[in-house]
Order: structure tokens, then sequence, then C-alpha cells
């Protein structure tokens, strides 16, 4: 198989799973029993969140949060915070290309609790213009959530100076849903108040996820129960699987340069041979994240090419995988302002450092195949 959906998810490295699997069996414990058994897994637990701190270069104004994942993680920093903050304003601010999980709880918050919401545009690139997002700020802007790599195209986000202009606002909390780019595409991670992590997407385990904060935000709680994760998290924890994503992040993150220089390798071979291909048309920027390559077919429909790559074990993906089901136009390139032909129909490529070259090439002699056969 060619796996070359990775910004949907990765296969799980064998060192996380034999350490999973091993803190499973040793270290049942409920982390908020009071016994000595249930401390040491409350222990691991500190451990790891201090771990993770540090890979972040993070002091203690800030803490880390255990959740499910991205999506998780996402809905408890704009809901629980537009929700314990609404007294000090109740603008929001988003932009148009976020992952779902971001724009529909801001369409919530809109529809059922009365916030007035700003939906910021994106330039051809796929990247929010800071001068849109000087405008739209307002002294009653409570929080604004910019994603830092789009998970479609790949835009990378200047991170950096927008949290200049938020932060002009004391009042206003600043969040971004790094899914595509933690431990991939370097960032100062002080410049943001909340960030989050999918483990899935890095080799790590399904199901569980991060959000790091400001000490000093309090969101109120989506769920009401034990009071665990500070009061921000209820539930029982899954100790092996949040001590773990410690060890997934680390193993990522001492990879970072060379994996980087690695996937940038392959998407420049294939955004080389893409090009001449007279049919198609590539709508990453020239400097989106080299995990994603997205590119739109002119003649043939990207769905029955998808599947025919399939046929020949080369799974790619049309859209992103949690759209690409509703067979509907994508909401990245609408807003790059692409026609409908385009936006409609889309391959991503997504890459990790077990991609090779070889596997590039032969992915071009297919497609290739397949677009004479289609014909
Ligand atoms: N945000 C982004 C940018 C994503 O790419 C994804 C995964 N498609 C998510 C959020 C949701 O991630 P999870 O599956 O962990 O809920």
């Amino acid at each position: 198989m060619i796996y070359f959906d990775n910004a949907a998810t990765t296969s799980v490295n064998r060192e996380v799973l034999n350490a999973f699997n091993d803190l499973c069996v040793k270290h049942y414990g409920n982390a908020a029993s009071n016994h000595k058994y249930g401390q040491d897994s409350n222990r691991l637990l500190n451990m790891a969140r201090d771990q993770i701190l540090k890979l972040f270069n993070l002091d203690n104004d800030y803490q880390v949060i255990f959740t499910s994942g991205a999506t998780e993680s996402n809905n408890i920093a704009i809901k629980g915070v537009a929700l314990a903050y609404q007294n000090r304003g109740k603008h929001l601010i988003t932009t148009s290309v976020e992952h779902p999980s971001v724009l529909n709880a801001f369409k919530q918050l809109e529809e059922e609790f009365g916030f007035s919401l700003t939906i910021l545009p994106v330039n051809e690139s796929g990247c929010v213009n800071l001068d849109d997002l000087k405008n739209a700020m307002r002294n009653d802007t409570i929080l604004v959530s910019i994603m830092h790599v789009n998970n479609e195209v790949g835009s990378v986000n200047d991170i950096e100076k927008m949290s200049e202009i938020i932060h002009c606002y004391p009042k206003c909390f600043f969040h971004s849903d790094t899914t595509q780019g933690i431990t991939k595409i370097p960032l100062n991670y002080k410049s943001l108040d909340m960030f989050i992590a999918s483990s899935h997407k890095l080799h790590g385990l399904k199901g569980s996820g991060m959000l790091i904060l400001k000490k000093n935000i309090r969101p109120l709680p989506l769920f009401s129960g034990g009071g665990q994760e500070d009061n921000i998290r209820s539930g029982t924890n899954d100790v092996p699987r949040d001590v773990v994503l410690a060890k997934t992040m680390r193993l990522e993150m001492e990879k970072t340069n060379s994996n980087y220089e690695h996937v940038k390798e392959i998407n420049n071979y294939l955004r080389k041979e893409l090009l001449e291909i007279e049919e198609v048309v590539i709508n990453s920027p020239n400097d989106a994240s080299p995990y994603i390559l997205n590119f739109s077919l002119t003649k043939h429909k990207a769905s029955v090419v998808v599947e025919a790559l399939s046929l020949h074990d080369i799974m790619v993906s049309t859209i992103s995988a949690c759209s690409s089901k509703k067979n509907e136009k994508s909401h990245v390139l609408t807003a790059m302002n692409k026609n409908i032909t385009i936006s409609s129909n889309t391959i991503r490529l997504s890459f990790d450092e077990a991609n090779t070259i070889e596997e590039a090439k032969q992915f071009i002699q297919i497609f290739k195949n397949i677009l004479n056969e289609l014909r």
C-alpha cells in the first residue's frame, strides 16, 4: 500500500503502543483515588504534563488538559471560554477555512447563544490577511480562533504576528487549532493563549489529545462531573493513553527537522510532476506545509480517480476525511476564491516520514495511467 493520507490519520508508532500496553497492565489505578496506587497514576499523569510543557518551552503559566482529541479540545477552548467570559463581551472571531470542529462550535455560539461572530475571509493562498484581523478586532471581542496549518491545502498562518494584534486587546484570548502543524511546523507557542493536539495525527493513539491553555483561563466545563483535569474536563482519566501522549510528541519532535526535509523532497517532486499534467491545477500555495499537497482535476471526476487509485492500493483523499463522504465542494477552496469546478473536484495527498520518492514515482505513473484509461 502507498499511504498518502496522513493528514486524516497516521499509523501507530510501535514504541508508543508498547508503552501504552505496558502502562495498561501496570498502572490501572484511578488517578483520582487517594490510595498509593492511584496516586502513582496521578504522579505519572503530572510527569507527562510537565514533559509536554517542556517540549513546547512553556513554563508554569500554562497547563495541559488531556482530552479525546482535537474535536473535543477545540470545543472546550471555544465554547467553554466564550460561555465563561460572555460578561466581558459577546464578539467572537474565526476564519472561513477552519475545521468543522471550530467553525460549527462558533456557529452554535452565534445561533443558539446570541454571540456576534465575524468570520474572516482568506486570500488566494488560504491565509488570513493581518489587516482584516486588525479591522475586525473590537473592544468586546473576547475570543479569536485562527488555525495554524490548514488541513485541506496546508496554508500556514502567521500566528505570531496575529498574536501581537490580538494581545493589544487585554480582554481577548487567542486560540489556535494547531492539529496539522504541531511537531511539524515550528511555532512560538507562547504567542497563543490556547492550542491543541490530536495524537492520531502524530503516530499516536486514536481518541487521545490535549488542550494547552494559560492557567488563568477558566473555560466553562462542557461536561459536569467529578472535576478531573482541573475541573475543565471531567471523567476518569485514561492514564496510559494520556501518559503516552508525552512520548508520542517527544518522538515526533525529535525528528521535526529531518521529517520536514524528507516530506518536502517528496512534495516538491510530486508538485513538479503534477504541474506537467494538463488537467491538474495545484491548490496548495508554494509556501504551504510540505506535509500536504492539494490539487484539482478539470476533466476527470476526483472521486472516481481516488477510487481507482484505491484499487491500486494507493490511499489518498478527496477534500478532507471529515467531509469527503458528503460529496460537496470544499469550503476552504471556495473561501480561496476557486471556482466550483476546482473546489468540488480536489485530491489531497498528505505525507509522513515513512513515505518515499519511489512511492511518489509509482503514484505519478499509476495516476497518469488512470487518467488515460478513464479518458
Ligand atoms: N482540526 C483539524 C485542523 C484537523 O485536521 C482535524 C482532523 N481532521 C481535527 C481538527 C479533528 O481531529 P480529531 O479527529 O482528533 O477530533
